[in-house]
């Protein structure tokens, strides 16, 4: 049983309610750009996960196999006593191998090119939480490797770890306050603003997942400040709603200070620094700026409400299309998902290119369109009739329906241009 999957539309829910929330109470805490890319990483991240989480797996089964302590079987984590304390020591022990990874994710900084995803939006809401790193398979998996040296059963410590992911869901709000005593044992919305901070105060603290009581115990605890107000986002801002480019950035600053740097032991060495660290030779020569707080934008390019209006309404066909994809993929497995994934990749690239407002935005997602249309129609051809039939034909419609209103708004600002240009 997939606990995350089942998660989703509690998730996507919440996410709603949030919405309205802040829509009644005018808090600004959403921008649709801004949420359409979190949410599209966390859609990246599903659907590429689908390729690559095998790899934890395979590691975590073969130190089980090979390694472990004690035999565990499966039924001791039963509803005896003894069932439910084995099961809270897992989660807890789990959480404590989250708060090293965590930790290490921001301190190193081949870690924190991965986790970085995770805190370049320049909001935070319940989208935010959705926000995560597509290439967090690489290494994430070898900090919980002690917990399968002792010999938790592989399928209770994914139950624990889908409960410690599903947990930091609701902490990515602002609308919740403080919660009293629960602030001294717990993870909770306050601790992890402070967490998601570029404030100097702030930065670097309470990687907890589900509790604070690591953060206390071995020193990076913050609590949230009424005198200063959070900063969200990173310190070199993403200034992007490509989903891919969120994912690689980092990697690629780390990679252009490997290449600039002379000495080879710098070259290597840089991956697996103290993040922020550089070579004092490209330091030297390539400069960083210095974070000015006070001068802080947020990343909003301007786009005509049309062009916002046409993005919000696509990605909520982009939704539709992932919850189907997680679907065939439950039954069918990886294989079949392929090319659905691939357009999917596609076009979350394209509404990151309209909301961007690149020049070619129109273009590229009229492009894509046109591209999707003969398959769509091949499909509802080798369909022969009945319920599927109808479905690869509603799908070929809204292809016609979103060219149109394509159309219809290069039309509308093409007019605007005229106008302006006669007055
Ligand atoms: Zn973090
Ligand atoms: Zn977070």
């Amino acid at each position: 049983m997939d606990l995350i999957a089942l998660a989703v539309p509690f998730f996507l829910a919440a996410i709603l309610v949030e919405l309205f929330v802040n829509w009644r109470k005018n808090a600004g805490y959403y921008r649709s750009n801004d949420a359409i890319n979190s949410i599209s990483a966390g859609m990246l991240d599903t659907t590429l996960g689908y390729f690559t989480k095998f790899l934890p797996l395979i590691g975590w089964g073969f130190v089980l196999q090979n390694f472990r302590l004690i035999d565990m079987p499966l039924e001791w984590f039963d509803a005896s006593a003894r069932g439910i304390a084995l099961w809270v020591s897992a989660a807890v022990a789990w959480d404590f191998c989250y708060y090293w990874f965590h930790r290490y994710s921001h301190e190193i900084s081949v870690l924190w090119a991965a986790h970085a995803v995770h805190h370049q939006s320049e909001e935070y809401n319940l989208s935010t939480a959705l926000r995560q790193t597509s290439t967090g398979f690489l290494f994430g998996w070898i900090f919980y490797l002690p917990l399968f040296a002792i010999g938790f059963p592989l399928q209770v410590l994914i139950t624990v770890s889908a409960i410690n992911l599903i947990y930091q869901f609701w902490v990515h709000t602002r609308l919740i306050g403080r919660l009293g005593p629960l602030e001294a044992v717990m993870m909770t919305p306050s601790h992890h603003r402070v967490h998601h901070a570029q404030n100097e105060r702030y930065i670097d603290r309470n990687y907890g997942g589900m509790f604070i009581v690591w953060d206390r115990l071995f020193g990076t605890y913050e609590p949230e400040s009424d005198d200063e107000p959070v900063v969200y986002g990173v310190r070199r801002p993403l200034a992007s709603w490509n989903p891919f480019w969120a994912n690689l950035q980092v990697y690629d600053y780390l990679m252009f200070d490997a290449r600039k740097a002379r000495r080879w032991r710098d070259k290597i060495g840089i991956w697996f620094r103290r993040t922020g660290w550089r070579p004092a030779d490209v330091e030297a020569r390539f400069p960083k700026r210095n974070v000015d707080l006070t001068q802080f934008e947020k990343f909003d390019p301007r786009v005509p409400a049309g062009v916002r209006r046409y993005t919000a309404a696509q990605f909520a066909v982009a939704i539709a299309a992932v919850l189907w994809i997680a679907g065939v993929h439950a039954e069918q497995g990886a294989p079949a998902v392929l090319v659905p994934c691939l357009a999917l990749w596609v076009m979350l690239l394209s509404l990151g290119f309209l909301n961007e407002g690149r020049a070619r935005a129109r273009l590229f997602e009229a492009v894509r369109l046109l591209a999707i249309l003969p398959a769509l129609l091949t499909l509802f051809a080798a369909a022969g009739g009945g319920l599927t039939q109808s479905a690869w034909l509603v799908a070929a419609a809204y292809v016609g329906a979103s060219l149109l209103w394509l159309v219809f708004l290069s039309r509308k600002d093409f007019n605007k241009q005229i106008l302006k240009g006669i007055n």
